[in-house]
């Protein structure tokens, strides 16, 4: 069947370009393409920025509760075309049905707590150090939103940016990843329908842009705040871009997660989520477990039963049920695998179990564990696959300063039935990251949480808690509701004028002649 050109036109609603410039969606199963898109030029982008922030004038004046409503509608949606979605996900990324219908369900919980948080954008109110004074902050929208988002959770990422930023009165404009814009020109339908029941002005664009058309978004002086979610490299980049024009910034990227094995774990617990941390949604997830550190005396036996349950795991189609590990993202992800494969030989990592591309071909390849010790340089880098790397430790004190000298601190996470190990590992001692598990393991997160990571994680904060405050600029407010105007810290500027007053009074002289006379005055002059 020959791909289907679709016009950019027909998804968005806001402007009709020529659909000359397109990109091609494929099949990471079949490497066989799904459809044709059309890309927007440096003109479509310009006039959805323009559209965004005039739309954003009339969107922060509706109340919060209201706003609300639309995202309400939104999840609706989601929840009634909850498998077909799913099935998206599965078709443009590879992900197995299980994770797919997960990732719906997260985008319906982000839908419902966004709804829940419109009637909770809470400011503090503090006590004034003044009399008859009112303290208080409050929260108001930054403006035009721009999210980036990665291939890896096509809906998921997008719900838990663009949810937050509308409730918080911002309107956002969505470049998502030309990997899958199959999956974002079906939210966008979904979005501008829902926008349309709602009667709201438009408040949601798809910009499908290539990475040098992003970049105009990215520096765009009318884009208020960026979240930008994906690798180190490319948040590096953005986020100095925004940062040199003074702009927003929200970065979420990669992760070089880890879990530490105490000597007491309980390994039925320990070894299911070393499993599915590592091998789950084919390793291409930023919270994949990639380290396991493993108490050295019992190093073998512990590596023989991953290495059993690795040889359980069924490589195969996605939607099939049986399924557990399907397809990476594409063919320069397979080239990735095998390149870092050569690199972990060269320095030295033994191949336990996989290694290889998977006996399907195409973008297939199989689970792998790596015994490996902690100075390889490679384990500092973010391997986007499905290979895991075991390293014996002696000391855990020593091993949670291994954990943390990475320069990614996204997610980690620590098996063991000691209170004080536990504890200690989440002490200001222990793991450096923004996630810290005990008995969990590194992959998939509640959206109940604020997600994100330190370092070169990028330290952005999205989803549950007060997560909504990076969409909102914070304003503290003073009001004086007295008759006086006194000022803090105690400041009077009348000091001056009572104590000259009061030094005045002690000096004056009864007989105000005298008075005038200890003054030095002026030398007379004659005038002429
Ligand atoms: P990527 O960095 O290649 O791309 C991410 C997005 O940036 C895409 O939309 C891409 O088109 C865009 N982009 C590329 N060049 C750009 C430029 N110069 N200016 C602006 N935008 C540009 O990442 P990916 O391969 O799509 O996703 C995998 C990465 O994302 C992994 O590192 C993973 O850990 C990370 N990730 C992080 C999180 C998190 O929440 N921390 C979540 C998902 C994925």
């Amino acid at each position: 069947m020959q791909p289907q050109i679709i016009p950019a036109s027909q998804y968005n609603g806001i402007w009709h370009g020529n659909e000359k410039n397109t990109i091609t969606s494929i099949n990471p199963t079949t490497q066989k393409p799904l459809g044709e898109f059309a890309l927007c030029d440096p003109s479509h982008c310009e006039k959805m920025i323009e559209q965004a922030k005039k739309n954003q004038q009339l969107w922060r004046n509706i109340p919060a509760p209201k706003r609300g409503e639309l995202i309400r509608i939104i999840g609706e949606k989601f929840r009634s075309h909850k498998e077909s979605l799913a099935q998206l996900i599965t078709l443009e990324v590879g992900k197995i049905t299980q994770e797919a219908l997960g990732e719906v369900q997260e985008v319906i919980d982000m839908a419902e707590f966004a709804v829940g948080q419109s009637r909770m954008l809470y400011g503090k109110t503090m006590v004034s150090e003044r009399p008859d004074h009112r303290l208080y902050e409050q929260w108001h929208p930054y403006g035009v939103c721009g999210i980036i988002t990665a291939f890896n959770f096509p809906m998921a990422v997008w719900a838990w940016n663009a949810f937050l930023a509308l409730i918080t009165g911002n309107t956002i404009i969505w470049k998502p990843s030309l990997k899958t814009p199959l999956c974002a020109i079906t939210i966008q339908k979904m979005c501008q329908d829902a926008i349309q029941e709602a009667g709201f002005p438009n408040v949601i664009s798809l910009l499908t842009a290539s990475d040098a058309l992003c970049e105009q978004l990215v520096n765009h002086k009318d884009i208020d705040i960026i979240s930008f979610t994906g690798s180190c490299s490319v948040g590096q980049k953005v986020g100095t871009m925004v940062q040199s024009r003074f702009g927003q910034c929200i970065l979420e990227l990669g992760g070089n997660n880890a879990i530490i094995v105490d000597e007491d774990a309980n390994l039925d617990l320990a070894i299911p989520a070393i499993v599915f941390g590592a091998a789950g949604t084919s390793g291409q997830r930023c919270t994949t477990t990639r380290r396991v550190f493993l108490p050295k005396t019992q190093f073998e036996s512990i590596s023989k039963k991953l290495i059993q349950a690795y040889q359980q795991i069924r490589v195969g189609l996605p939607d099939d049920p049986s399924t557990l590990m399907g397809p990476l993202i594409d063919k320069q992800a397979v080239t990735h695998f095998n390149q870092t494969i050569g690199r972990i030989k060269q320095q030295g990592g033994k191949i336990l179990c996989g290694g290889k591309p998977h006996a399907m071909k195409l973008n297939f390849v199989q689970p792998t564990l790596i015994a490996a010790s902690n100075d390889m340089p490679i384990l500092q880098e973010e391997n986007f696959a499905p290979i895991c790397y075991l390293i014996p430790y002696t000391d855990l004190k020593q091993v949670i300063c291994e954990h943390n000298n990475v320069p990614q601190g996204l997610s980690s996470a620590i098996f063991t039935n000691s209170l004080q190990n536990a504890e200690y590992f989440l002490s200001a001692n222990g793991s450096d990251c923004g996630i810290a598990n005990v008995n969990i393991g590194t992959s998939g997160a509640e959206i109940g949480g604020a997600f994100g990571g330190e370092k070169q994680t990028g330290g952005g904060r999205e989803a549950g808690s007060d997560a909504w405050q990076s969409y909102m600029r914070r304003q503290t407010t003073t009001i004086n509701w007295g008759n006086a105007l006194p000022l803090a810290q105690g400041i009077d500027f009348n000091v001056q004028k009572k104590q000259s007053k009061t030094s005045n009074t002690s000096d004056t002289p009864k007989n105000p002649r005298s008075h005038r006379k200890n003054h030095k005055q002026p030398p007379k002059t004659e005038s002429k």
